[in-house]
């Protein structure tokens, strides 16, 4: 996500994540008695349809044959087949029971707090995979522009060959923690498991929770590293222990939401504030991105089942957060190139 409109798109992603994860109990698709039974007999027999689902069918085989390499009789090897055994179960009687309702005339259902995808190869939603794929892109690209921009296109101050931007340090680490953001959202539309939705929950927590910092300390100005550290230690304690609780506390999808929409709303206010008070010459880019962040927003809102299978509203939210990461890393070269010309005509 990108910085101040990041934080709105990787919000209101939660929050989506938030609503599907939160529902998973109760979804219209699985509570249905002909998918449960489908289920339950594939898992048994390893065979539903005309697909035969490997990981369940060679389990008894694997435990009990001596010839058998000296993984199978692992217990984590085990579980992990069990696992996909369970997932490819629900996935070929979820596409058999979608195939039929769409024969009568019906529209999709969610499964398990999710809408029926068409899996590629191994990507469960290979389209939000590959729109967060294409966001990490997006920020290794704009990254690498600023980058390049603040040590060889902008002057250096002569005596330390430092930068004279004063927020180059926090940028590169906004970077980094975007780049691992999307990392684990991509990984995570890869493959929904325990430990993937936790990574990804947790990256965005601390991506969000980040540029927070880093919005409060650019649109306050603040210079000094008294003021900094003021600033950040406590939001750093409150992202850290909102971490700790949601990986080995609970992971509570509603307390989340709401730690989340307060991050949010932090943002919205100060870069908004910003915006209208300062006289920066890009800051009609900082506009675009709060008002495009604000329209992406809705597609989460108006949640829509996936066309032909793959393009859900989660997806095309995905896909609109890349031009808005692009634009607003060209804001942030913009106020480094804006407060070095500053810098450098009060030095002299
Ligand atoms: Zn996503």
């Amino acid at each position: 996500m990108a910085g101040s409109s990041l934080w709105v798109v990787r919000l209101a992603s939660l929050l989506a994540v938030g609503f599907v994860v939160g529902s998973v109990k109760a979804s219209p698709g699985d509570a249905h008695p002909q998918y449960r039974t489908c289920v339950k007999e594939c898992q048994n027999t390893g065979i539903t349809g005309s697909n035969i689902i490997s990981h369940c069918q060679s389990r008894d085989n694997d435990s009990t044959s001596a010839g058998s390499s000296w993984y199978t009789h692992e217990p984590l090897y085990l579980q992990w087949k069990q696992q996909n055994c369970m997932t490819d179960c629900r996935y070929y009687c979820m596409i058999q029971r979608e195939e039929r309702r769409q024969l009568g005339g019906l529209s999709p259902v969610k499964y398990h707090g999710k809408w029926p995808f068409k899996r590629v190869s191994v990507f469960q939603e290979p389209l939000s995979a590959a729109l967060s794929a294409l966001n990490l892109l997006t920020h290794f690209i704009g990254w690498l522009s600023f980058f390049l921009q603040v040590n060889y296109r902008l002057p250096l101050r002569p005596q330390t060959k430092r930068t004279y931007y004063e927020y180059t340090g926090l940028w590169h680490i906004y970077a980094i923690l975007s780049l691992n953001a999307w990392f684990w959202s991509t990984i995570f539309h890869t493959r929904d498991i325990d430990l993937t939705e936790k990574m990804d929950y947790s990256s965005a927590v601390a991506q969000l929770g980040y540029s927070l910092i880093l919005t409060l300390l650019r649109t306050f100005n603040v210079k000094d590293e008294a003021g900094r550290v003021m600033f950040a230690a406590p939001i750093l304690a409150f992202v850290t222990t909102h971490i700790l609780y949601l990986n080995f506390y609970e992971l509570d999808y509603g307390w989340n939401m709401k730690v989340c929409v307060a991050m949010g709303v932090v943002h919205i206010v100060a870069w908004t504030t910003w915006a209208v008070v300062t006289h920066h010459p890009s800051r009609f880019k900082v506009w675009i991105v709060i008002f495009g962040g604000a329209l992406a927003v809705l597609l989460e809102v108006y949640d829509f089942p996936p066309y032909k299978g793959y393009a859900d509203a989660h997806s095309l939210w995905h896909a609109s957060t890349i031009p808005l990461t692009y634009l607003w890393w060209t804001f942030v070269r913009d106020d480094a190139e804006f407060r070095t010309s500053t810098l450098v005509k009060k030095a002299k």
